[in-house]
């Protein structure tokens, strides 16, 4: 029989948990296969989501130290930083994904398709919901020893009313969608009874949200039309097709460092993609679009015609981070994210059972507390009553030099701290008072809770879970589940989780910027070969690597494939 299992999940005819439903038994008892054996008594670990912070933590644990079961609607991984690409056929939508059953199998764990739909902490059990080959749902309980969720983020609609007469850019379904949106634009806008008004909203195409996704999916666009839209469509004018983008702050891409962001609008005003900054969108009709925006101080409503709409605003919370939100009360007061502890443990569940990474957490870091007592204890030492202290400037230097060492992440914001302590000192006596000093803590403490929801953090994060749980296994000799209390076993076996931020960039349009943290770079050619190479070298396996090669040959050679199904 060899090492595979018979069957990979088995419904045991024990039900139990709030809702009485029928327990999942996910190894199957091979009496011949002797790692599933081994195995069916290790601590039973099961990880929520094949996204950045899963996948990442997949590939980092030793194989065996664990029972592992993967869940989630997807069986592929995706590599989410060349999506704009494939909105074009810049890229084939086969080379940005990687089946995760491969990387599930190096683990001899098992992968359910299907969808959590709740937890229940206090049984530990994950209740998971199936849809059967008649299309009834089926629901299940799958225990844990340890659980990861992984989960993700969901589009943020912001309250604006008709969304559902645009296209979004998350999954890989969304991608093919677009593709064929563009296209059947395109190809509607040729047919003779079309006329030269509706040819024009046809081609108009509005990208609503100006951060790295909406930028580079309209410097995406923008390529096609310019580079393949001769050959493929002669008859069309490319005068009559319109890129706009639609951002509700002063500039585009406004987490980067201003110069970038202006650099990047100066190219778009180059290629004539129009950028309306300051406008806030109202509602999407199916043939047009409402925003305000400020003229002369106030607000004046706009409409524009348009034939195609992404709207990529930022993102909000899954349906379960949310249902999990609030079944853990106040120990969560993040409203965008389930709140962990340094050690990625969901606040509010047992200590060392539950950690949440990726997207759908965000890590209370008690920056204010930290640095509050480090105050007081610097009041004591001068002799002086904490409440009564006044930090001068060069106190204040050396309290914002303990948070960057402390906390990395706050590189970013430091570079503003001399600026805040000016703000606080609102008598201008050169000297902040103790009230004063905490709410300016607090303020940075609230800007570094909220880490970007980036690739790069959930990466970060899931190999650092994946170190630690294999640091776990190794200190307990013969590991095994239900002999462990795992406590607060974390702080025995390894460092709190520490973000590095490693620099972003984005591709606009046959150029490139890069913000490396003060260190910045924009350009043409050498940019965006630059850029190519970055993800050439992130991206997931040997064979997305051969996959990405050949797409770019190929559109270098043929131009892209304009054809939709
Ligand atoms: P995801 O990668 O979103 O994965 C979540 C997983 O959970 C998915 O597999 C999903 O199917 C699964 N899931 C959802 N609900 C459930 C459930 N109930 N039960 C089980 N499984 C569930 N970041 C960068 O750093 N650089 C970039 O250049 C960049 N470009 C981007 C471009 C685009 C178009 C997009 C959409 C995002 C981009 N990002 C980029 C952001 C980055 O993709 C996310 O921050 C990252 O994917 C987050 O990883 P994650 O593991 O938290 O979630």
């Amino acid at each position: 029989k060899g090492d595979i299992p018979v069957a990979e999940a088995a419904l045991s005819p024990e039900r139990g948990g709030p809702k009485n439903l029928p327990i999942a038994k996910v190894l199957v008892d091979d009496e011949d296969c002797e790692s599933m054996l081994e195995q069916k008594h290790k601590p039973k670990l099961v990880i929520l989501g094949t996204g950045w912070g899963s996948v990442a933590m997949l590939k980092e644990l030793n194989p065996g130290d664990y029972h592992v079961t993967v869940v989630s609607p997807d069986n592929y991984f995706l590599f989410t930083p060349m999506l704009p690409s494939a909105t074009v056929g810049t890229l084939e939508l086969r080379s940005l994904v990687e089946p995760v059953r491969r990387i599930v199998n190096r683990l001899r764990g098992h992968f359910l398709r299907a969808e959590a739909v709740d937890i229940e902490f206090s049984h530990k059990l994950v209740e998971v919901c199936q849809v059967d080959a008649n299309g009834e749902k089926q629901s299940f309980y799958l225990p844990y020893d340890k659980l990861v969720v992984g989960v993700g983020s969901t589009t943020n609609p912001h309250g604006v009313k008709g969304l559902e007469n645009c296209n979004f850019l998350k999954t890989i379904e969304d991608a093919r969608l677009i593709k064929n949106k563009v296209l059947r634009n395109l190809e509607l806008a040729c047919l003779p009874t079309t006329s030269d008004e509706e040819r024009r909203r046809l081609l108009s195409f509005v990208i609503s949200g100006g951060g790295p996704t909406g930028v580079e999916f309209a410097a995406e666009l923008y390529d096609m039309l310019n580079e393949d839209l001769l050959n493929s469509f002669p008859r069309l004018l490319r005068n009559e097709v319109s890129v706009h983008v639609i951002q509700s702050r002063g500039h585009i891409l406004n987490t980067y460092d201003e110069a970038l962001s202006v650099y990047a609008e100066k190219r778009f005003e180059h290629d004539q993609v129009e950028v309306l900054t300051n406008a806030r969108v109202k509602e999407v009709q199916p043939d047009k679009i409402l925003f305000s925006q400020m003229e002369d101080g106030k607000p004046v409503t706009k409409e524009l015609p348009m034939g195609f709409c992404l709207w990529s605003t930022g993102v909000a919370q899954t349906e379960l981070s949310q249902k999990l939100a609030k079944k853990l009360g106040d120990f969560q007061n993040n409203k965008h994210a389930l709140e962990t502890d340094t050690h990625l443990r969901l606040l509010g569940t047992p200590l060392g059972d539950v950690y949440a990474i990726g997207d759908c957490s965000t890590v209370q870091n008690n920056i204010a507390d930290h640095l509050t007592t480090f105050v007081r204890g610097m009041a004591y030492e001068q002799g002086k009553d904490p409440d009564k202290l006044h930090i001068t400037f060069q106190d204040w230097r050396n309290v914002a030099q303990k948070v960057r060492k402390r906390f990395p992440q706050a590189a970013g914001h430091l570079k503003r701290l001399d600026k805040l302590f000016q703000e606080y000192d609102k008598d201008q006596s050169g000297t902040l008072d103790f009230g004063e000093l905490h709410e300016l803590l607090v303020q940075i403490d609230n800007k570094l809770t909220s880490l970007p929801a980036t690739a790069q953090r959930a990466n970060q994060q899931g190999q650092y879970l994946g170190r630690k749980f294999n640091k776990i296994a190794a200190a307990i000799p013969g590991f095994r589940a239900n002999e462990v209390d795992f406590g607060d076993l974390d702080e025995a076996v390894y460092k709190a989780f520490e973000y590095r931020h490693m620099g972003s960039l984005a591709y606009i349009g046959n150029a490139a910027v890069f913000d490396f943290g003060g260190l910045n770079f924009s350009g043409g050619l050498m940019a965006v070969y630059l850029w190519r190479s970055i993800y050439f070298a992130q991206s997931v396996s040997i064979r997305t690597r051969i996959l990405l090669a050949m797409d770019w040959s190929k559109r270098a050679l043929f131009g892209r494939d304009l054809m939709s199904f």
